[in-house]
């Protein structure tokens, strides 16, 4: 069975609460491939030990090549803690890589409880859901 590819992303006041929802999953997560924003993924390297591959930072363009993997159909899911409640200079990118997500039917989440219901779910690491691909 070939290992699903997550997207780990959390903004800079998101970061301490994504890296605490890592360490509580960390043995589902090790069993993934990880890529990551370049601040991001370093953090979770270096906090968890866990080997992520970072793209560039998220304001240099990070979001967007994450953004690539959906439209080439190579990420299966995106845990993204974004910041409600400070401007970020690439909010263009970030509303992109979120429309993206609901063009390809990616999962997305956004919450830690959110992100806690979807990496717990009986289905998250089973080959048996393959979510529906549309058709353009
Ligand atoms: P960062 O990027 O991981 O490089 O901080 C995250 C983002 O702002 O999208």
């Amino acid at each position: 069975m070939s290992k699903l590819t997550v997207a780990l992303v959390a903004h800079d006041h998101k970061k301490p609460e994504l890296l605490a929802w890592v360490q509580q999953h960390i043995d589902t997560l090790r069993q993934c491939d990880l890529v990551a924003t370049g601040t991001t993924g370093g953090l979770i390297n270096s906090e968890t030990g866990l080997t992520v591959t970072r793209y560039k930072s998220g304001p240099l363009g990070g979001d967007q090549q994450i953004g690539a993997l959906i439209a080439e159909n190579k990420l299966d899911a995106l845990f993204f803690f974004w910041d409600p409640l400070n401007a970020a200079p690439h909010d263009p990118d970030v509303k992109a890589l979120l429309r993206l997500c609901s063009v390809w039917n990616v999962p997305v989440a956004c919450t830690p409880a959110t992100a806690d219901l979807v990496v717990t779910s009986p289905w998250f690491l089973s080959s048996e859901y393959k979510p529906i691909k549309p058709s353009f």
